[in-house]
């Protein structure tokens, strides 16, 4: 277990479900407010730092690692917008070996090299694929690298299965030391019950939303660029979202062991919501009396 400087916390979530593009404005908000911040991804896309870097290559830590022996920090880091710390996990050879690999390999690295010690950050952010919380994913909160967990989910049920599966590991976890969560992050919802969908989802299972974030082309464009909307549109709206979402998450200390929904009782919460969007939307409301 690496000796703790500063508060490290993971951002979980589906597969393009927008955790790299939250996770990296969270750590410019930081960053632009005086804190010292790594960011790592822990994605075998390996772009988790890429809005921090003005899109330019990093080698990941599993890449140098299969280069040779004494990778230095150098080897595998760079310094993004306002001194973020950029470290990418990278991933197996395509069609071989564990994805989690990568994650395993880059905690331990940065605990030889002693870069927590040495950097003193006051965040790190560690930027995880949770499509599947498998052994490899699982690290981040399991092996007491983080205290603290957020998901990033928009309403959409692939998206709620995600942030259910990772409920269902910190429960398993959070008794032995592993971390807890600090909340569900909304992101891209667009439509009016979305929101109202993972309100639910959060009520259900006694957890709270932290913020959340409205699609945006604003968004889109800082990421053609290369930066984070902190850095690219620093005056609009949608910056300041992330600057609140990044206060909250900073300062926030009420951290909860979620609990999951069942499989079946998943499936019948989702077909619910089913039903009740196409009244919404159409105007017809189901079993009205037979007319
Ligand atoms: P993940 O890291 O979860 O795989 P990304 O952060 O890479 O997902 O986001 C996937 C895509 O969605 C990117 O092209 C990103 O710019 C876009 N995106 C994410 N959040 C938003 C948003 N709030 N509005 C518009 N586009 C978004
Ligand atoms: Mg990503």
């Amino acid at each position: 277990m690496p000796a703790k400087h500063g508060k490290h916390i993971a951002i979980y979530g589906k597969g393009g479900i927008g955790k790299s593009t939250t996770t990296s404005n969270i750590s410019a908000a930081l960053a632009e407010s005086g804190y010292k911040v790594i960011q790592i991804g822990c994605d075998p896309k390996s772009d988790s730092t890429n809005t921090l870097r003005g899109n330019h290559y990093l080698p990941t830590v599993l890449d140098s690692l299969r280069g040779g022996e004494n990778v230095k920090l150098d080897d595998i880091s760079a310094v993004g917008f306002k001194g973020v710390l950029c470290i990418e996990s990278g991933g197996p050879v395509p069609g071989v070996g564990c994805a989690g690999r990568g994650i395993n390999a880059a905690v331990s690295l940065l605990q030889e090299l002693n870069l927590f010690e040495e950097f003193k950050p006051d965040y790190v952010l560690y930027d995880v694929l949770g499509d599947v919380v498998c052994g490899g994913f699982a690290v981040p909160i399991r092996d007491g690298i983080t205290d603290r967990a957020y998901v990033v989910s928009s309403s959409d049920f692939m998206a709620i299965y995600a942030a259910n599966n990772l409920f269902k590991a910190i429960s398993k976890y959070a008794p032995a030391d592993g971390a807890k969560l600090g909340g569900v992050i909304g992101n891209g919802l667009s439509a009016g019950y979305s929101k109202a969908i993972l309100d639910d989802f959060a009520l259900k299972t006694g957890t709270k939303i932290a913020g959340c974030i409205p699609r945006s082309l604003i968004v889109s464009q800082s990421e053609l660029y290369g930066k984070t909307v902190i850095e690219a549109h620093p005056e609009s709206e949608h910056a300041n979202i992330y600057r609140s979402l990044a206060k909250y998450i900073a300062a926030n200390e009420d951290l909860v062991v979620p609990n999951p929904i069942g499989q079946s009782e998943l499936r019948n919460w989702a077909r619910n919501w089913g039903d009740k969007i196409y009244s919404l939307e159409s105007g017809i409301v189901e079993f009205a009396g037979g007319i």
